[in-house]
């Protein structure tokens, strides 16, 4: 078995102070993270977290709600006991509430010797905090040179409110100190979407609208609102999925080569992807875009109700749960070819899958199938694979051909337990890497495409369109692609 520490840089020596400690993100994602860099021996000393809130917890209670929670988002073999109660000791708990002046004091106490050591403070909660939290820290002298803070989605609802929130934290930080986080480019497939396409040269002279027929993206879940309806219904899936997800993982797959892996190569080319983007106005809205919401249906057999049953989602809400993009980049690599993009709640399956469609070859000379052409999928949920599917002979007389994968799989070759998004982007953090982290003319670009589309619905002012909960979307989705000529990959070969 591979050694996950042999790979994994040493830290420095970092305070991480998470404001939303207790919160659903702190427990499920982030405290899970650094524990298992911790047990893999990543951090080992001269490091502290601190977990802020506004609950009256002493630090004792914290542990307890850490240690409760926690536990059920570590997988039972990774858990260990002893790691366990030796990653805890380096955490504290501080009652304080964020907005308000009072309280920074006791923090800057408690920091008052560590003003060498890199600094994160990890703003987990809802973003209209962040302007008063950065002003509170810098009011406290908290901000040292050393000192990164981490922001996390949704910043803003469009690009009028994101630029807000940007500027007032601007304010405070210097852009080299602020790490926009989007843990899809945390993942591991992610990243091999970045080595298959820049560290084999096979790929580059195919990687283009001569050879790439479509690309599909699609992010679905099949869970519903989740106790989030408030939330959720002021965002709707373009805000919160395609205004950054999905977007993200379009510029990594249809940027230009950087020329390194630098962090301003490698967003400067992000960026022009997105800049790239044609704008879909109102003349157009319709053919290519969809907007759906779902209602009651089956999930793996079960009955679930429809969006606008579950609680806190106004029975008359348009939000959409679904939507479906046909997007177009307008530069010479890419003119001509789609780029469908597809997110939804109460869908058939959870996946997060990109999918290449290269052209079928020119002229057909084989029997079935052979129209069709070879496939590069890389699916980043619920299993981290790559596969590519090539045209084989079907054993027997008949010079049949059909699909067939080279599938790279990860877990048989490398053995070891994959990282969780959150760790590598935390531990990036600490290492002062922006590589994976949106720059602010980045997320501005996202919604200067964003917001007409939104702007669009609006002015049509007709509902969603319906689906039903455990299916793929409104048929119209089906529509938007067909008519190109194209496919969904479910419909395809799989
Ligand atoms: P959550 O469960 O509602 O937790 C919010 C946290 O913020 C709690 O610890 C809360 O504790 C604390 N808080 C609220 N007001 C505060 C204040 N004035 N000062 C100090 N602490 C305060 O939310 P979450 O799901 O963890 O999400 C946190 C952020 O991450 C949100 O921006 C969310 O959009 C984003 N996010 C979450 C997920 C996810 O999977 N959960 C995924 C991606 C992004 P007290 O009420 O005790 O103060």
């Amino acid at each position: 078995m591979q050694d996950t520490k042999v790979s994994a840089s040493a830290l420095q020596e970092f305070d991480l102070i998470f404001f939303g400690g207790t919160g659903d993100l702190a427990m499920r994602k982030l405290l899970p993270a650094l524990y298992n860099r911790f047990r893999d021996s990543q951090h080992t000393q001269g490091w502290r977290i601190i977990g802020v809130a506004r609950q009256d917890l002493s630090r004792e209670q914290y542990l307890n709600l850490v240690s409760e929670n926690c536990r059920q988002f570590i997988p039972g073999g990774d858990f260990d006991e002893r790691a366990w109660t030796a990653f805890t000791a380096h955490l504290e708990y501080l009652r304080l509430d964020g907005t308000q002046p009072e309280g920074y004091a006791e923090l800057a106490r408690r920091l008052q010797n560590s003003n060498d050591r890199v600094r994160v403070f990890y703003l987990s909660t809802a973003a209209s905090l962040f302007a008063q939290i950065c002003t509170n820290l810098a009011a406290n002298q908290l901000v040292t040179p050393q000192t990164r803070v981490v922001l996390e989605k949704p910043l803003g609802r469009d690009r009028a409110s994101s630029y807000e929130i940007n500027e007032a934290v601007a304010k405070i930080f210097e852009e080299r100190q602020i790490y926009r986080i989007d843990h899809y480019l945390g993942k591991e497939t992610v990243q091999n979407l970045i080595a298959l396409r820049f560290g084999n040269a096979i790929f580059e002279p195919l990687w283009r609208r001569s050879n790439v027929q479509d690309v599909q993206i699609t992010l679905s879940e099949t869970v519903g609102v989740e106790g989030r309806g408030d939330y959720y219904d002021r965002y709707g899936a373009l805000r919160d999925m395609v205004q950054n997800h999905l977007l993200q993982l379009l510029c990594i797959l249809a940027m230009e080569p950087p020329s390194s892996i630098d962090p301003d190569a490698v967003r400067d080319e992000k960026l022009k992807v997105l800049r790239a983007l044609r704008p879909i106005t109102l003349d157009c809205i319709k053919a290519k875009t969809v907007r759906g919401q779902y209602r009651a249906g089956a999930i793996d057999g079960a009955a679930v109700r429809g969006y606008l049953e579950e609680a806190d989602i106004p029975p008359d809400s348009h939000t959409e749960t679904f939507v479906a993009i046909k997007a177009e980049l307008d530069n010479w690599r890419w003119s001509g070819v789609p780029f469908y993009l597809r997110t939804g709640k109460r869908m058939q399956e959870r996946m997060a899958e990109i999918v290449v469609n290269f052209r079928p070859v020119p002229h057909a000379i084989l029997p079935t199938s052979a129209s069709e052409g070879n496939r590069l999928v890389i699916r980043l949920q619920p299993d981290e694979e790559v596969r590519l599917y090539l045209m084989v002979k079907v054993p027997g007389a008949e010079m049949k051909v059909r699909p067939v994968d080279l599938n790279l799989d990860f877990k048989q070759e490398f053995k070891t337990r994959q990282w969780d998004a959150y760790e590598r982007l935390l531990m990036d953090v600490i290492l002062g890497k922006l590589t994976l982290f949106m720059r602010r003319d980045e997320l501005d670009a996202a919604w200067r495409w964003i917001d007409p589309i939104r702007d669009g619905w609006d002015a049509l002012g007709e509902p969603p369109k319906s689906y039903a909960a455990g299916t793929w979307g409104p048929t119209a989705s089906n529509t938007l692609i067909t008519r190109d000529g194209n496919t969904w990959r479910e419909d395809g070969y799989q």
